[in-house]
């Protein structure tokens, strides 16, 4: 199949950059480099000269593509309207087939179901015998995934439909991999704070990954694979607000817009972060939360930010805990804190995952938190991993597991 259609709307797209360059101190690469090639304007202007053929795709161009971390933070400010996430998704798959990148083990096993069921056995068996804690002290990536791991929960079987006694509203609960992977706890508490709040839950037992880590990996034939499966079990003719407990998932399901199919962009106009959606409910009079005397930062992801745009429900949310102290990281610290999908487990990308997770940690450590909310679960790992690395003992929790922790149950 011919890639000129496509490589001509990517130029088209890259047009649009009228070179301002006030996206430069909004990129988290950038303003680590100090490197035009590092920015998103620079990323725009090689990738143009790429895809007509101006330049050749040598090892350090493909580099300066590559450490993009996709948290569109430059697309959110941008006066044009680039669409960033777009044009660097699709510039990584039309350069694909000549820089094959090496398909992630993480990846391959989080996008098949069979797998990740598979590796939570293995996983939740590892952390019982106490192997999960050996292989945190090894070095390089076997190491660095160990120590980067979340408490792995049972895996309880997931029913299809969880109804509330009394029925406001009907949702269907996107899972992701990672309810998979770590065991479902999240998916426990959402149910229980949506049950409780009169809305029932479904959960299509046939839905899989979002696709999200081959997206950015340029592999598009892949994500398209998981994307269509995803489409066909939310039942495209029948949409409820799509709920997701990751808000990385939520980025990725709403750039299903993107395909021509118009059940793909109804799908994607039902994904609705579960913060969101909670707090634009009217809850009961007699909903009891208990009171929390501590310091809760509250983490906002740049999926949540810059794709969903949903991230001020998160405070309002938390503030139906009594006596709990809500505070906010600063722009410049919350910009990205690395994660980044697969981003922080990658040889050449850990070193700056690193540093933004740790230019994120010392302002926690500033503020002095006791609990850490994140709504993605990519952030949440990479964050616990470098509050360890310094020391500290600050939990990181989603905001839903926070509040159905908190949550009275009669
Ligand atoms: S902000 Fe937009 S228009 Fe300005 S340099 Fe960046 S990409 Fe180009
Ligand atoms: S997506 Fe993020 S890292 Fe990539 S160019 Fe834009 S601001 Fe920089």
């Amino acid at each position: 199949m011919s890639t000129e259609p496509r490589n001509s709307a990517l130029i088209t797209e890259s047009d649009k950059c009228v070179m301002c360059g006030m996206c430069l101190p909004q990129c988290p690469t950038y303003i680590h480099a100090q490197d035009e090639n590092e920015s998103p304007r620079g990323r725009l202007v090689l990738g143009k000269a790429l895809l007509r053929g101006e330049l050749k795709v040598d090892s350090p161009i493909r580099q300066h593509i590559d450490n993009c971390l996709l948290c569109r933070q430059c697309e959110r400010i941008c006066p044009s309207g680039v669409k960033f996430g777009y044009f660097m998704d699709g510039l990584r798959e039309t350069l694909e087939p000549e820089q094959k990148t090496a398909i992630n083990p993480l990846v391959a096993r989080l996008e098949n179901p069979v797998q990740t069921r598979r590796w939570h056995r293995w996983l939740r068996l590892a952390q019982l015998s106490g192997m999960k804690g050996l292989a945190a002290l090894l070095p390089g990536q076997t190491g660095r995934l160990a120590r980067s791991l979340p408490t792995i929960g049972p895996l309880k079987p997931v029913q299809a439909h969880y109804p509330a006694t009394s029925e406001t509203g009907t949702v269907k609960l996107f899972k992701g991999c990672t309810q998979t992977l770590f065991g479902n706890r999240l998916l426990e508490s959402s149910v229980q704070l949506l049950n409780r709040l009169g809305v029932s839950v479904e959960v299509p037992a046939q839905q899989g990954c979002c696709g999200g880590l081959s997206q950015h990996q340029g592999r598009a034939v892949q994500a398209n694979r998981l994307a269509a499966i995803n489409i066909e079990a939310f039942a495209a003719s029948t949409y409820a607000p799509i709920l997701t407990l990751a808000s990385g998932c939520a980025a990725t399901l709403k750039d299903y817009a993107r395909q021509a199919d118009p059940d793909a962009g109804a799908f994607a106009l039902a994904i609705t972060d579960i913060s969101h959606y909670l707090q634009s409910l009217d809850w009961p009079k007699d909903i009891q939360i208990r009171p929390l005397e501590k310091r809760i930062v509250i983490h906002s992801p740049c999926s949540l930010r810059n794709v969903m745009r949903q991230q001020a429900a998160v405070a309002t949310l938390l503030a139906r805990i009594p006596q709990a102290t809500l505070l906010s990281l600063e722009q410049t610290t919350n910009s990205c804190c690395g994660a980044a999908g697969s981003y922080m487990f990658e040889a050449a990308h850990e070193a700056l995952a690193d540093t933004l997770a740790d230019a994120t940690v010392q302002q926690i450590r500033r503020l002095n938190a006791d609990i850490v909310v994140t709504s993605n679960i990519g952030c949440a790992m990479n964050l616990q991993t470098s509050l360890k690395r310094a020391g500290l003992e600050t939990t990181v929790l989603h905001p839903v597991e926070l509040l159905a922790q908190q949550l009275i149950v009669d």
